[in-house]
């Protein structure tokens, strides 16, 4: 039996139910050996008066197969060329059936899942949580190449489909209707099919319900096409705007709108053929290879646990204790509560735990303010945090984060305090940023449910959780954290415990590049404009000033004052730099007055004056690349560092957690798939030369020739 069920009913309504194997629809060859024999059936049925094109799965449809997408090689394209050209002209087929073909959208239909529903005359969706519609394969470093691009543009006009097309802008069942991707809603499930029959009886014998609007004689795109004068306008400045966007890293959204205008000015199946060879282009790219393994692959193992230990059943916390109502702890109070949890939030006074509570409050209530929710739920979520100065408060928690200020001996002694508070088999986190776990653990008294749950600044939107395992932390007390993290709706990342962990310590390498340069007398400006260059969201200065010059002082303090100054390489030149920046001229960073940079009142920033006669050598010739490769590879050998050394578990881990945890860049697809697709030999030579011009903290660590050798990937 197929598995796209094929049953005619009494009108001559032929209802097409896609039952792939697996959980999922997909675009495999599995679909295309279906539809293929579905269209060939369709066009030879007798008495046909319409088709439904129906799901039997809760997703209407998932996509394209990104098995194969990964698969797709350089130099292979024509095999793929073919592949594509199969599935479009199997929807061309059906889309040009004699009858009305209707999409009864049941469940998400994105990407591969839309443009199926493009190929169909009418368009029903279910208005129900869970349909989603839209093409989200730029996300991917890809593009809609089953005829999305070119139904889009034909549909909406070149102007209203880029969001689409190039964001990927994704819409519930309503907007749906109102941006004109559908052509009407239903109430429920329950309705979708007979109300797609009912208008198939609707149209019988209307000839106009059967053909597509770019099927008819003499349709123009709505809009107008490329040479109209709105669209020229809009043409001529928007590789330039795109270009600001992407910086130039990001080859999706160049090829999107290339075939995008194309197909405004061709015709269809000429614009059909544009399209398959924009795709073929892109899936071989080392961009799409890397997000598709990392955005989609890794972080279904990430969010899937396999870094759970698999041995404990799922745990939920009920009441958790927030030990510091600062920056951190508010946050994490906000976090847990917004989860249903029941919070108790504990400062040294209860104004300042009050003022901790106030931060929720102010998110809730813009979130009431903007429709997002009732007074009735906000008002709720208030009344689980209970802000005490009171230790005995915290007495039944299963979970007591601890976000006082970062110093051993405050953590310390707030753990023998308040650890007996703990429930039975309670778990104690720790949100320290850069102290050993192992060495924190060594205040409790059970230091097995003792663990490092690191969050990041602003909790409410950054989505990872680094949770750090001591040496004693039990395999249970993993299993808890990271099941916390999961109810509240963040996606963790496991790792040992070293000094400033992974995220931290990786990060680090990325300041320290940056002040490098600067003390070798680069300008700061082409210092920051070449980190943001190779896609980090911002400068290597512009980010201290933003951390703060304090912090980096204080972390070095206290590393001096454990012994552990210079334990992953010498930082003088780092200490130096913040010595005389702090020391002599009080530049602490953007909170502490201004750092590297001045900071106007209306959010402006100029250059620190004197940073220019400090450090600046105008004769200094470091090439651009030399620069760029410097600040990333600085941060991809410390995260290969870790792995060798062990503190990262795991490559998703270490791809997932550089990405949202520090800020990779997207097209990397974190800072150990980057070699995978840079090229192993290549990196190492690459690593040769940087260190042999700037220095030894460049060579390429060992496990890299040992993968090499073995002719693997990280993976
Ligand atoms: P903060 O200075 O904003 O807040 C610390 C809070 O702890 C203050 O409200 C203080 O009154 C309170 N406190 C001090 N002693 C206390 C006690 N005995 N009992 C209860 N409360 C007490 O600091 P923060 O930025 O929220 O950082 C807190 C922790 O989180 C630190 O360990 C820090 O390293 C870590 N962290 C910070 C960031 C960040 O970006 N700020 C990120 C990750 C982790």
């Amino acid at each position: 039996m197929s598995v796209f069920r094929y049953e005619k009913d009494s009108d001559g309504i032929v209802t097409v139910t896609m039952d792939m194997t697996g959980p999922v629809n997909a675009m495999n060859e599995e679909y295309r050996s279906a539809m293929a024999e579905t269209v060939e059936r369709l066009e030879q049925e007798e008495g046909l008066s319409g088709v439904v094109l129906a799901s039997a799965k809760k997703v209407f449809f998932a996509g394209g197969d990104l098995y194969e997408l990964l698969a797709a090689k350089k130099g292979e394209e024509d095999v793929f060329l073919a592949m594509i050209g199969r599935i479009k002209d199997q929807l061309r087929r059906l889309e040009k059936l004699p009858v009305p073909v209707v999409a009864a959208i049941n469940g998400a239909a994105l990407g591969g899942g839309f443009e199926i529903c493009l190929s169909c005359n009418y368009r029903i969706a279910a208005d129900i949580k869970g349909v989603k519609i839209g093409l989200p394969e730029v996300g991917l470093e890809l593009l809609p190449g089953g005829g999305g691009v070119v139904r889009m543009v034909n549909l909406l006009g070149l102007e209203a489909a880029l969001p689409y097309l190039m964001e990927g802008k994704q819409v519930d069942a309503a907007k749906a209707l109102k941006a004109g991707l559908i052509h009407e809603t239903v109430a429920s499930l329950d309705e979708l099919i007979p109300r797609a029959k009912a208008y198939i009886l609707e149209n019988k014998g209307n000839e106009a319900a059967a053909v597509q609007p770019w099927d008819t004689k003499g349709y123009k795109v709505p809009g107008g096409g490329p040479n109209s004068p709105k669209i020229a306008q809009m043409l001529t400045v928007a590789p330039a705007m795109l270009f600001q966007k992407t910086r130039g890293i990001l080859p999706a959204p160049e090829q999107i709108l290339d075939v995008a205008a194309q197909a405004a000015a061709l015709d269809f199946d000429t614009a059909q053929t544009v399209e398959s060879r924009g795709l073929a282009y892109l899936a071989v790219t080392p961009q799409a290879k890397n997000m598709i393994t990392t955005f989609f692959f890794q972080m279904n193992k990430v969010n899937g646990g396999a870094s759970r230990p698999k041995d404990f059943e799922p745990n939920t916390v009920s009441k958790v204790g927030v030990l510091g109502a600062g920056m951190m702890g508010q946050g994490i109070a906000y976090v847990s509560a917004m989860a249903g949890i029941q919070v108790v939030l504990k400062d040294i006074s209860i104004d300042a735990a009050q003022k901790g509570k106030s931060y929720s409050e102010k998110l809730l209530a813009k979130q009431v303010a903007k429709g997002r929710m009732d007074e009735a739920k906000k008002e709720a979520i208030l009344g689980l945090i209970k802000p005490t100065a009171d230790d005995a408060d915290l007495q039944g928690c299963d979970l007591i984060i601890e976000a006082v200020f970062e110093n051993i001996e405050l953590k310390n002694k707030i753990t023998a305090a308040t650890e007996q508070y703990l429930a039975e088999g309670g778990v104690w986190g720790s949100n320290t940023s850069s102290l050993p776990i192992s060495q924190l653990a060594e205040a409790s008294g059970k230091p097995e449910n003792f663990i490092g749950i690191h969050f990041f600044s602003p909790v409410d939107k950054m989505p990872l959780v680094e949770v750090i395992c001591g040496e004693k932390t039990s395999d249970e007390t993993l299993a808890k954290a990271f099941d916390y993290t999961k109810q509240i709706r963040k996606t963790p990342i496991v790792v040992n415990d070293s000094l400033a962990f992974f995220t931290s310590r990786t990060f680090g390498t990325y300041l320290d590049e940056g002040v490098r340069l600067l003390a070798e007398g680069e300008h700061p400006i082409r210092i920051d404009n070449l980190g943001k260059a190779i896609g980090m969201p911002v400068g290597p200065l512009t980010v201290h000033d933003e951390v703060s010059l304090e912090l980096t002082r204080k972390a070095q303090e206290t590393w001096d004052d454990m012994g552990v100054q210079d334990k992953f390489g010498e930082q003088v030149t780092m200490r130096q730099v913040v010595g005389t920046m702090i020391g002599e001229y009080g530049r602490g960073g953007r909170y502490h007055g201004g750092g590297f940079y001045e900071y106007a009142e209306d959010g402006g920033k100029t250059i620190w004056p004197k940073l220019l006669d400090l450090y600046y050598n105008s004769e200094l010739d470091i090439p651009d690349q030399d620069i760029k490769d410097r600040l990333l590879f600085r941060q991809v050998i410390e995260t290969l560092k870790c792995l060798e050394s062990g503190v990262l578990r795991n490559v998703p881990d270490g791809n997932i957690g550089s990405i949202m945890g520090i800020g990779a860049p997207v097209w990397t697809g974190g800072f150990i798939q980057f070699v995978n697709t840079y090229g192993m030999d290549k990196f190492i030579a690459r690593c040769d030369e940087l260190a042999e011009k700037y220095g030894e903290r460049f060579k390429a660590p060992a496990i890299v020739s040992e993968k090499l050798a073995a002719g693997e990937l990280f993976a």
